[in-house]
């Protein structure tokens, strides 16, 4: 199953990608994993890109082509991937029909306020990644993470200047990948605002239609 999640930022993308590799057994690629972890390594894409992710802005498609391109060829995705961030604009879709087709692409619908109000609240732990929300997922123990318990940190990306910067973008730029995909066939359109479980078990049901 070649799965594509769309939403805007803070419609639990990346939390229902998680659950979902779990469950049907497949890798979870997000293009913004990619560039976090290559930007806290100090690698050449890393420096590429660091300017590009802090302001909240798209990395040139020429570069997140290339790396996914190469991504999706390694063995682990010949049984299928949950693609978290790509494609964000129409360049990138036609360019993964070349490398890929996709199955299915998943949209979690939610409105900019709800996105505005989740993101605010959005916490990582800086060692292992995990995800947490101050109010919706929160950790065990006061903003530590449950596993490593070191303090969890804010995107700078998902300070409020660059939370509207890139809701403007998925708004110009990804959203209309809704119709490519419809035309396709393959466009689900799941409530994305109701709790992380609610939505895993919507996304489920929508899979199995
Ligand atoms: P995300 O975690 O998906 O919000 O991505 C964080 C940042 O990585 C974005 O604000 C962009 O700077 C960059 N990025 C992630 N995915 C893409 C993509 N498909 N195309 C261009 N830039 C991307």
């Amino acid at each position: 199953m070649r799965i594509v999640l769309l939403g805007a930022q803070g419609s639990g993308k990346g939390t229902q990608a998680e659950k979902l590799s779990a469950e049907l057994n497949i890798p979870h690629i997000s293009t913004g994993d990619i560039f976090r972890d290559n930007i806290k390594r100090g690698t050449e894409l890393g420096r590429l890109v660091k300017e590009y992710a802090d302001k909240g802005l798209l990395v040139p498609d020429e570069v997140t082509i290339r790396i996914m391109r190469a991504r999706l060829e390694q063995e682990d995705c010949s049984n299928g991937f949950i693609l978290d961030g790509f494609p964000r604009n129409m360049k990138q879709a036609k360019a993964l029909e070349e490398f890929s087709s996709v199955d299915r692409a998943i949209s979690l619908e939610i409105s900019d306020e709800e996105a505005v109000r989740r993101i605010a609240g959005r916490r990582n732990c800086p060692k292992c990644g995990r995800l947490y929300h101050m109010v919706y997922n929160p950790p065990k123990e006061d903003e530590l993470c449950d596993v490593c318990h070191v303090k969890l940190v804010q995107r700078d990306d998902d300070k409020p200047e660059a939370i509207k910067r890139r809701l403007g973008i998925y708004h110009k730029e990804t959203e209309p990948l809704k119709d490519f995909y419809k035309e396709k066939g393959v466009l689900l359109l799941v409530d994305g605002s109701q709790g992380i479980n609610d939505v895993f078990s919507g996304i489920m049901k929508a899979l199995s239609s």
